[in-house]
């Protein structure tokens, strides 16, 4: 088993003797307090029966904590200089490997067919790059691929958003889209000084139970985001002028009225006041309007 690597002089022994120097256009900001990185492990409710896809392991200070708990841990890293590094530090976990490759491009589905046969559920536990959160999130959200929960680090801006509930300003899209996916909790809020380098907005660990079925139940799922997506465009509009502006014409205007009327919604409302359920009911309406 090798020295755990979050701390510091360690992190910073390790990139020198390899000739690092950290990019931040792939979002390399490593975590150095082992107290966040047990959060992090602990949230995820590992054991070893279970694996862990890791996002993005950098020099494998969270790597090495879920190989200790884990069944089988894949660790997909897109900067191909971290590749010798990782392979020392993570020499004593046979059950940690690491694939090169950009995780957007991957094929995840049977990377989980290759990999993770062996395993009864399996978490993706990471701390993010931040340039590329969200589409990290609803990638693996939309492929539906078989996981218990996801517990990252992000942007505490966008971890508020993802976990925001309607009336607020943080409520929008991408609440619904985790929401209708997902059930979210804000784990903890985590200092930048637990970063090397420090970046330059707050971060939270947030952990999303991943849902069996939706909340809600929706006939056609792109139409239903649709209908959500066009009801946020202009946020200080009411629903009735972002609806109209996407699906109606001057002409068709009067039958928008009666679909809120029939959905139960006030057209003077805004989006961000609607609830998951009301979007699932107006989505109905509107669908069978527009047929
Ligand atoms: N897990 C380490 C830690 O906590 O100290 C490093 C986290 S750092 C915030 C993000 C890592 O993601 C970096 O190692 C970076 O090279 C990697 N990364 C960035 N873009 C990626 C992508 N598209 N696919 C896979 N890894 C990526």
């Amino acid at each position: 088993m090798q020295e755990d690597i979050a701390s510091p002089k360690r992190t910073n022994e390790l990139l020198k003797r390899h000739g690092l120097v950290l990019k931040k256009s792939l979002g390399q900001n490593f975590l150095i307090d082992p107290n966040i990185l047990n959060k992090i492990v602990s949230a995820a409710h590992l054991d070893d029966t279970k694996g862990a896809l890791e996002i993005g392991p950098g020099i494998g200070a969270l790597t090495q904590q879920l190989a200790k708990v884990a069944k089988r841990v894949v660790a997909v890293e897109i900067d191909q200089r971290l590749l010798p590094l990782l392979e020392e530090t993570l020499a004593g976990y046979p059950h940690a490997a690491v694939v090169h490759g950009d995780v957007l491009k991957l094929d995840l589905k049977q990377l989980f067919e290759e990999r993770f046969q062996d395993v009864d559920r399996v978490s993706v536990v990471a701390n993010l790059p931040y340039y590329i959160t969200t589409p990290i999130i609803m990638m693996l959200l939309e492929q539906k691929l078989p996981l218990e929960n996801i517990v990252v680090m992000i942007q505490k801006e966008v971890a508020e958003r993802m976990a925001a509930k309607p009336g607020g300003k943080e409520y929008g899209s991408l609440s619904i889209a985790v929401q209708y996916y997902c059930d979210p909790e804000i784990v903890t809020i985590v200092p930048h000084t637990v970063f090397i380098p420090q970046p330059n907005v707050d971060s939270a660990v947030i952990k999303l139970k991943v849902r069996q079925q939706p909340p809600v139940e929706v006939e056609d799922e792109s139409f239903f985001f649709d209908v959500v997506h066009a009801s946020f465009v202009q946020r200080r509009k009411t629903i009735y002028n972002n609806l109209a502006s996407k699906f109606f014409t001057k002409e068709t205007k009067g039958t928008l009225e009666q679909v809120l009327q029939a959905a139960g919604i006030e057209p003077s409302r805004r989006g961000e006041t609607l609830s998951i359920e009301e979007y699932a009911v107006l989505s109905r309406h509107l669908s069978q309007a527009l047929k």
